[in-house]
């Protein structure tokens, strides 16, 4: 049975930062520790190179409790010991230049997500940390000293553990909610899960004529008729759902169960008045004469988008532009500035990039060491916080996968090394 001081359990974000701050905070401190981080998959990282659509949006200068979900006051503590720009430094320092976008969204300079996994790779080689993948690991025992992380018929032994599978989101990636069941034993609880950062599931007969269109809208989440949340910019139509950042930010409310009837309002004209549109509609009807009344939307809007705003408005019916009344151009402005559509949940876990919900960190204590069990340390999307779009999500799994593995470093070293 191999043995280690430190055996981290997920190569993902949060593992591998876990990981080399641990190797390298005791190095430091003159007093080197094994570690080992173990994966299921063939490599490690996996997801990690399909996060901001291959560029890797790895943190956000514009961070705000407001980004975030959950245990936000705990999370908070962790989040300003390691905020946006001490993380960028720390990525500087291991040889990763970063380089920020619109909104504060942080990628790496290269934007490419490679960059970033390759740089905590190095980082892990060169304090001499071993990667064990198609390490699966189905148990973790307690035995005399410390842990073993049990994989089949394979164990691993080390004096302390860092529990990083993730969440429930991307299960095709490796994150497929097998780390809740490893805590079991230990007495963690996992609040509700559910899928966030995700499509939002609505009437096909609605989105099916529209499928592949793109366009730029307010959307709006409805309860009741009453708006919930507003969000602002791509909206995609799939077979079966409404997709784009400004959908994912409003899906995990929309996941949740409401007594109250929930609808999706789209403004797919945020700049202009109702009554602007209403009287330029008016003003153009009779000199598009017997060509279609869509032909009024489609100056501003997609054709296909265009045809169905138009086709809501006149409940169906086909009348030539020249026809149209002072009110059905009305009707179509009105249309324009709230296009609905039911919500009827969202798509799966496999469509998700995060999971709402997890291991609430009222069980952890501030160095993220678990409450019930001395020497097992969590972090990252397994615990209950979950972000916005933005490079929200992997901002926490950075600070928290920096603080579990500093802490476990600190119980590792014996007192009195590295003091000066
Ligand atoms: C398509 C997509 C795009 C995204 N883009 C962004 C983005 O641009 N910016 C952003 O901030 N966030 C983004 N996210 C979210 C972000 O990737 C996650 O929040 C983050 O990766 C979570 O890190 P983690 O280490 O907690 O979990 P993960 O990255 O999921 O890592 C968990 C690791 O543990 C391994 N594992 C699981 N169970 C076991 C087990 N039993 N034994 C051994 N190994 C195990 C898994 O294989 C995996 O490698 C995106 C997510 C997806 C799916």
């Amino acid at each position: 049975m191999e043995t280690y001081d430190l055996a981290v359990i997920g190569g993902g974000a949060s593992g591998l930062a876990a990981a080399l701050a641990a190797a390298e905070s005791a190095q430091t401190k003159g007093y080197p520790v094994r570690v080992a981080v173990l994966e299921k998959n063939p490599r490690v990282g996996k997801k990690l190179l399909t996060t901001g659509n291959g560029r890797c949006n790895l943190t956000n200068m514009h961070l705000t409790p407001d980004c975030y979900h959950g245990d936000v006051p705990a999370a908070g503590a962790i989040l300003r010991r390691f905020p946006p720009g001490k993380i960028v430094r720390l990525f500087r320092s291991e040889g990763l230049f970063c380089r920020e976008l619109d909104g504060g969204r942080v990628y790496p300079y290269s934007l490419q997500a490679s960059s970033v996994l390759n740089t905590l790779r190095r980082g892990l080689e060169s304090c001499g940390a071993d990667m064990i993948c198609d390490f699966p690991v189905n148990r973790i025992e307690n035995i005399p000293g410390g842990f073993a992380a049990v994989s089949g018929d394979r164990k691993v032994k080390a004096r302390k553990i860092v529990v990083a599978t993730g969440g429930k989101a991307c299960p095709q990636s490796g994150s497929d909610g097998s780390g809740y069941a490893l805590l079991h034993p230990f007495r963690h609880s996992i609040t509700e899960l559910r899928p966030a950062l995700v499509q939002i599931r609505t009437d096909a007969k609605r989105t099916r004529p529209l499928k592949g269109v793109r366009c730029i809208a307010v959307a709006s989440l409805l309860a009741g008729g009453k708006t919930f949340q507003k969000a602002e910019g791509e909206v995609q139509f799939t077979e079966n759902s409404l997709s784009g950042i400004c959908i994912f930010e409003l899906s995990r409310l929309a996941g949740e169960s409401c007594a109250e009837t929930l609808e999706i309002s789209l403004d797919l004209a945020p700049e202009y008045h109702s009554d602007e549109l209403a009287r330029q509609f008016h003003a153009q009807a009779e000199r598009f004469g017997s060509g279609p009344a869509s032909a009024l939307a489609e100056g501003m809007l997609n054709r296909s988008l265009a045809s169905e705003v138009v086709k809501t408005a006149l409940d169906g019916a086909s009348v030539p532009a020249g026809l149209l009344s002072g009110g059905d151009c009305a009707g179509i402005a009105a249309e324009m500035k709230d296009f609905r559509f039911p919500v009827l949940g969202t798509l799966s876990w496999q469509n998700a990039q995060v999971t709402a919900g997890g291991v609430p960190l009222a069980e952890v204590d501030s160095g993220l060491q678990s409450r019930f069990c001395q020497g097992l340390y969590l972090c990252g999307e397994l615990l209950n916080v979950d972000g916005g779009c933005g490079g929200f999500n992997l901002q926490w799994a950075w600070a928290s996968g920096i603080t579990a593995g500093l802490a476990a470093a600190e119980a590792l070293v014996p007192a009195g090394k590295g003091e000066t």
